[in-house]
């Protein structure tokens, strides 16, 4: 199988996957050296039901990003905010990593 990204040549390896920065485990997937990652449908699957029975089925999820006066607002999913137990008037910390990364931290 060639890459799609960078035409290389992929790698079927045992590839850990983790959510949230929560290890599900090492499933099977065609790697490349550029970094780009396909996990089979065989461990798509494993994965999904590694993360439902832990709980952490569809925690990841796309937004944008809104303002309101001088801040901008990101929205938590409901389900991101029961996992974390956040609540309103709750004190979090953000705290950027780099320019893409946005760390919230529960205080
Ligand atoms: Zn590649």
């Amino acid at each position: 199988m060639k890459c799609p990204i960078c035409d290389g040549s992929m790698e079927r390896k045992k590839v850990p996957y983790s959510i949230g920065g929560l290890k599900l485990g090492n499933f099977e997937a065609d790697a490349c050296s550029c970094g780009e990652i396909f996990f089979t449908e065989t461990s798509s699957d494993a994965i999904d039901k590694k993360a439902k029975e832990k709980g952490l089925w569809g925690l990841e999820k796309r937004g944008k990003v809104g303002y309101s006066g001088n801040s901008l607002i990101v929205r938590i999913p409901k389900k991101v905010a029961e996992f974390m137990n956040l609540e309103k008037g709750g004190d979090i910390l953000v705290r950027p990593e780099g320019k893409r990364r946005l760390v919230i931290e529960v205080e």
